[in-house]
Parts: C-alpha cells; structure tokens; sequence
C-alpha cells in the first residue's frame, strides 16, 4: 500500500545492546521490518529488543505505541564484496605521533578509541563498514577488510527466529548470485518476503530483469531495495538524491516486484518522493476497495504476469522505505538515558545479561517488573518517551499515525 518502512540496524552491525534498544524503539514507532547482520547473536538480540517492545507496549498506556503488527526480521547478505560488509583496522603503533586523530570523532558508533597517543583501534562490533574513518586518515593506515556473510552459520533454530532475508548484489554478479540463492535453498520454507539491494549502474535494469528469472518461482514478496549512496542518510539532504534517482529507473523499466529506497534516506527523502508523485496519496482502505481479494499484491509469485490492478498500482509509487545511518543516529544520544531508565524498573543486571551473551526471557521480566509500574509519571519527560518521538516521526513521514501497512487502523473494531 505504499507504506511500508524498514529499520536498517546495519548488515555488519554487531553492538548487541544497541541493536536491542534500536529494535524496541523503532518498533513501538510502527516499522514493518528490521533488517539485522546475518548473526544469531545479533538476531537474539533484535528478537529481545521485539519482546521488549511487545512488552513494553502493555505499559506505556499510550495509543500510539500499541504494536498492531510486530515488524518482520530481516537479515542481510552479500554475493561479493560489498561495502556494507567490511569492518575498519588498523594498527595504532603505526599512526605518527603527531597525527590529530581525526579518525575518532568522525566514527558516527565511536569504534574508534585511543587510550592514549599510538594506543588504540577498532572495536569491531561497533563497526559497520561506512569507511568514514578510512577517508580521513592522513596516511592511509585504515584499510577495510571485507567479508562475506556465511549463510550456513544459521541453524534451523536461527532460521525460525527471521522472517525474511536481503541479498546485496552488484551488477555484473550473476555468477556470485546463482550460487548464494543456491545455498539459501534450505531457507525458502523459513522466508516471507526476499529483498534485493543493489546499487545503480547503467546496466542495472536488464542485471535485475535476470536475477529476477533466476528467482521465478519466487512465490513471496519480492523487494528491490534501491541503494543509492549506501551508509550516508545521516550527512545531510543531498545524500537522498542517487537512491530516488535509481527508484524511478526501477519503476519504470524495472521487473515486478516492490520498490523501496534505501542508501541516503534521511528526513528529506519522503518530501522529495511526494513532490516528484512517487508516494501513494490515496488511503489503504481506498486502494483495497478497487481490489477483489484474489487481487491482494502479496504474495507475488516471481515470474507471473505482472497484471493485477493492485501491483499496477504499485508499480507507479514506490512501495516503502529504508532508513539505516540517519533513523539509527536520531535515537543514539538517547540510549544510555533510555537504559539507565529502564535498568531499575525491569532489573538491575538487564542490560548486562546481553552484553555477555546471554538473553533474558519475557517471563524473567514479567516476573520483574510486575510490581512495579514505570518509574515516569509523564512518559514525554524522559528519554525513552523523546526517543519514541523521533523514531515516530520518522515512521510518521511515510506511514500516518495509527496505520498499519495492511490498511487497518488502530480504532478498526473489525480489523
Ligand atoms: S568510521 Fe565507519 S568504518 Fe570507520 S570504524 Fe567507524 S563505523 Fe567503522
Ligand atoms: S587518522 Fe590515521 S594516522 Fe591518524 S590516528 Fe587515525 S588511523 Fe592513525
């Protein structure tokens, strides 16, 4: 329906704590799906920050954080060397002396620490592969080591805990392609949507009309995530420009399937999307009266006659959007505040627990917390409540307050 938006945590992301209050928020805020590293640790850790928010909902005595649809899980995954799999080092012995270390403060997840001058690095958890550092350095001691995601590291029991995966892919890379869609052979039962992120190139059009056919039968929903300047939403406007850029190319001459930005997104994107009559204006409810349920856009079996009035429809509006850098750096400065809010009403070691790989069940919160209401009379004087503003609001810009994506609304008695 045109308003679907996902959170990006970041495909080389592994700050477990991070990515567990990020999934919190961000679901109480109304995203669709979180798109997570391709790493059971880190999907343990989203799948708590989505039992917290589940949770947490119950509490919060505000509509707008009801959750009426828990947002799918998403992992991400690449065929070939691809930036958002790379993780920054470098050996600190080496920087001169005299070196101002412009590397530390540009690092948007503070990967970068010096404890004192030629003594320090990367702390690759915290490290995502945005190469900022690498840029900046006056003598080129950062290198990036890339990497490929191993989708065999996923056992059955990982598999049940995702909902769906996204392939980064490049053109030219059909080879590499055939032979990770191969090895997901065993994950097809588990997945509910495929996504597939790809940067612009001018032979983009006919490299995704391919992998399309390698897909067909897909028999999901398929996403083709527009990557237009990948980990960059949160530099400024203009980031926006080369994924909306791409958006239109797939629209127009693209295969079927649904679009989606991502790579740049920031604040500005939707304006831009609705000026250039890239959103759909008209309501869910309106799109779905024009369209017999046998119609319904999902799910879309890849290779099927692209015809039904639903996805013609889509395919003129781009079917939803992705943040990553910009919607994680809005509620960053808040996290700590956020936890230290949270510590004593839910537990005193609750945090702690992730941090050394444990993870805390729901009955070990309820059981907690059950005496105890939130510590806040009003939740918009604490952080967690400035937090949910923000994540909400970005949310917001595509998908109104108290919509869902499938068209139901909160005060629906019938939904
Ligand atoms: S600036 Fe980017 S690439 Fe460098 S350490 Fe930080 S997250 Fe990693
Ligand atoms: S910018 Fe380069 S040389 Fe300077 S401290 Fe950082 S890694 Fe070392």
């Amino acid at each position: 329906m045109g308003q679907w938006v996902k959170l990006i945590c970041g495909a080389s992301y592994q700050d477990m704590p991070t990515v567990r209050r990020l999934v919190m928020l961000y679901a109480l805020a109304g995203v669709d799906c979180i798109d997570v590293a391709a790493d059971g640790a880190v999907v343990a850790a989203a799948r708590q920050g989505l039992r917290d928010a589940q949770w947490l909902s119950d509490y919060l005595g505000n509509r707008s954080y009801l959750i009426p649809d828990f947002p799918w899980l998403m992992v991400s995954l690449n065929d070939s060397e691809d930036p958002h799999f790379r993780k920054a080092d470098f050996d600190a012995a080496r920087c001169p002396a005299e070196c101002d270390r412009p590397c530390e403060p540009i690092c948007p997840t503070a990967a970068i620490q010096f404890q004192s001058p030629q003594v320090g690095g990367v702390t690759t958890d915290l490290c995502y592969g945005c190469g900022r550092c690498i840029a900046v350095c006056p003598v080129g001691n950062i290198e990036a080591r890339p990497y490929l995601a191993n989708p065999e590291a996923f056992s059955t029991g990982h598999l049940a805990q995702i909902d769906a995966v996204e392939i980064h892919t490049q053109t030219g890379h059909q080879a590499q392609f055939d032979q990770l869609w191969q090895r997901l052979q065993p994950w097809r039962a588990h997945l509910k949507l495929v996504s597939i992120s790809c940067p612009d190139h001018d032979q983009v059009v006919p490299y995704l009309w391919d992998l399309y056919n390698t897909m067909a039968p897909l028999g999901v929903p398929l996403i083709w995530q527009t990557d237009g300047r990948p980990m960059s939403g949160d530099l400024g406007k203009g980031t926006t420009h080369a994924t909306i850029r791409l958006a239109k190319k797939i629209l127009e001459a693209g295969p079927p399937g649904y679009v989606q930005p991502a790579g740049g997104t920031n604040g500005y994107t939707v304006d831009k999307l609705i000026a250039l009559g890239l959103v759909n204006q008209a309501s869910p409810a309106a799109l779905l009266d024009d369209v017999q349920p046998d119609q319904l856009p999902a799910p879309q079996p890849a290779g099927v006659t692209y015809h039904d009035s639903a996805l013609a429809r889509a395919r003129t509006n781009i079917s939803g959007i992705a943040y990553g850098s910009y919607g994680r750096s809005q509620v960053l400065p808040l996290l700590d505040a956020i936890d230290q809010e949270l510590q004593p009403w839910l537990g005193k070691n609750f945090p702690d627990q992730l941090a050394q790989g444990q993870h805390t069940s729901l009955p070990y919160l309820k059981s907690t917390a059950s005496a105890a209401r939130p510590p806040w009379q009003r939740l918009e004087d604490t952080a967690l409540g400035q937090g949910l503003t923000l994540a909400r609001q970005i949310v917001a810009q595509l998908k109104p307050e108290g919509q869902t994506s499938n068209g139901q609304t909160l005060d629906d008695p019938n939904p």
